[in-house]
């Protein structure tokens, strides 16, 4: 099946080196040169992947992810900022995107992304409910439950908490942590790990709950009991 990839670029010179590149990747690629048409095209046909500029001359890309969110669409969605600054990548993850990448970047960073987001959108296999302590996760409906309160998780939660429940009591290092779940090497002054380990404590500690995740400062992250 050819997967197909939806690019929201107002400036055409960009928009069309990203479909060319998309395209001699084997993948099919539409083109929205605004918020607007991006909503309308997403809504109506959806695509396998969203590669969405935040800088657009209508609604923005952070609105653009929201109003897709609050759709219920929920493709992967690829943010694409000329900014660094920390705020504005958490302002897109915030917003309901998977992941980001900082303009300018190479074509091979956004074709690993592009291939890591799709192999995360797979199907989950069909399995047997995963258990820690008074924790739950059923990969076919991918939620979560402690003991009798369910946790609605978005999809990189899900991720995040599948991860640590395959290897509970186990030091799960940021290196580890980024690679099985962004597919990549994120560099060392990421602080995306955080932010999710973050949302994730307030949903699962959302009913006073023990902590179940648990920093070690300088090295990583365990699920464990106190
Ligand atoms: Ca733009």
């Amino acid at each position: 099946m050819v997967e197909r990839i939806l690019v929201v670029e107002d400036e055409a010179r960009i928009a069309s080196l990203i479909s060319r590149t998309l395209r001699l990747e084997g993948y099919q690629v539409e083109v929205a040169p605004n918020g607007e048409t991006a909503l309308e095209k997403a809504i109506s046909n959806p695509a396998d992947l969203i590669v969405l500029d935040v800088m657009l001359p209508d609604i923005d890309g952070l609105e653009v992810c929201r109003q897709l969110r609050m759709a219920g669409c929920d493709e992967p969605v690829l943010m694409l900022t000329a900014k660094d600054a920390i705020s504005d990548r958490v302002a897109g993850l915030d917003a309901g995107a998977d992941d980001y990448l900082v303009k300018p970047f190479a074509f091979d960073e956004l074709l690993a992304r592009v291939r890591a987001l799709l192999r995360r959108a797979a199907p989950p296999d069909v399995s047997a409910p995963l258990q820690f302590a008074d924790l739950e996760l059923d990969p076919t409906t991918r939620q979560a439950r402690r003991g009798e309160r369910e946790i609605e998780l978005t999809a990189k939660e899900y991720d995040v908490l599948e991860l640590f429940m395959h290897h509970p009591r186990q030091v799960l290092t940021r290196d580890i942590i980024y690679d099985r779940i962004w597919g990549y090497d994120f560099g060392g002054e990421s602080n995306i790990i955080e932010v999710y380990v973050r949302y994730l404590r307030a949903k699962l500690e959302a009913g006073d709950e023990p902590r179940l995740i648990y920093t070690l400062r300088g090295v990583g992250y365990v699920l464990r009991e106190e």
